[in-house]
């Protein structure tokens, strides 16, 4: 059945791609309150928010250079050839609003965001926002059970706490994530790890709980379709969150971003690792940490726009199965 025009977002050859209000892909703007949010399968949300960043700030940003970004995005993926907006009703469900004077505030409110998507079907695709935006989109929809995860990253984000007891920042989320039985650690795999190090609490705990981490030099020295079928058997057919922090790839190729590690992914190898996620049961994704301040040319934004339209391809095929 031919989808229903109001969720097929404007053509570049109605209105030039560089023309108009942004939304994310050109999709119809779908706020809560909108009398059509209940037709919604997946919900495209900016969480304009880094309060948990403990380094260079600017994920805050993320969203609006995102959805600048993604106005380039076309109808069809020139690799898969997935048709999303045909094979799912997708929309731009706006920004979620956190409060910039207050961490525990801004939690509370994406909880209760997510939660409501979560109550009406809707499967959030979240524009980031630093990563622990992540930790309350988990909450949210974690609620029918542990989550399993296929996490790409150079950080594991599994620290204990910062700065002598700070439990939430963008480095601690799946530490909180895996304490508050949001995530069952066996069906969770994270990919990229590199970097320097205060330590290795964060890989011990992975290692205690029965997380698998697929460290840089390991993901390089084997085949990316190899690497991805070990995290898909992991997750399994149950319900998996895929989270996507931008600062996976090699900052040549994603400089906009505030914890930058070398010896990453290029940008071939960053969107075929999605390709790769065909068939998981994707409840939810995100790509965080895009900060603007820290690009150049918008080309971090311009990937990271990118990653989230082959996260959507996924995730329409998915629905449409
Ligand atoms: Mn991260
Ligand atoms: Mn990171």
């Amino acid at each position: 059945m031919p989808q229903d025009p109001f969720f097929i977002p404007v053509s570049g050859f109605e209105l030039p791609r560089f023309a108009g209000v942004p939304t994310f892909m050109r999709l119809p703007h779908v706020p809560p309150g909108h009398p059509r949010l209940d037709e919604v399968q997946i919900g495209l949300v900016g969480a304009p928010w880094d309060g948990g960043t403990t380094n260079r700030p600017g994920p805050r940003h993320g969203p609006r250079a995102l959805r600048d970004a993604s106005t380039m995005m076309r109808a069809e993926n020139g690799v898969t050839r997935v048709r999303p907006f045909e094979a799912a009703r997708c929309a731009d469900l706006g920004d979620v609003a956190p409060n910039p004077a207050d961490l525990m505030d801004s939690l509370g409110r994406m909880e209760r965001f997510y939660r409501d998507l979560q109550q009406k079907g809707i499967r959030p695709l979240t524009a980031g926002g630093d990563h622990l935006c992540t930790l309350p989109i988990l909450r949210a929809l974690a609620g029918d059970g542990p989550l399993g995860m296929i996490h790409f990253d150079s950080h594991t984000d599994l620290f204990h706490s910062y700065f002598g007891g700070s439990l939430y920042t963008h480095g601690t989320p799946f530490r909180r994530a895996v304490e508050e039985g949001l995530l069952d650690p066996v069906r969770v795999t994270m990919i990229g790890i590199r970097g320097t190090a205060y330590d290795f609490e964060d890989r011990d705990f992975a290692k205690s709980v029965g997380i698998r981490v697929i460290p840089i030099e390991e993901f390089h020295s084997r085949p990316l379709e190899d690497v991805m079928a070990e995290a898909r058997d992991r997750a399994g057919g149950g319900r998996t969150y895929v989270s996507y922090d931008i600062d996976f790839i090699d900052p040549a190729f994603a400089p906009g971003t505030g914890t930058p590690e070398i010896g990453g992914p290029n940008s071939w190898q960053a969107l075929r690792v999605v390709h790769l996620l065909a068939g998981v049961n994707i409840v939810g994704a995100d790509v965080v940490e895009v900060s603007p301040p820290f690009d150049l040319g918008g080309m971090t934004a311009y990937l990271g726009a990118s990653v989230m339209f082959e996260l959507l391809c996924i995730m329409a095929t998915g629905i449409k199965g």
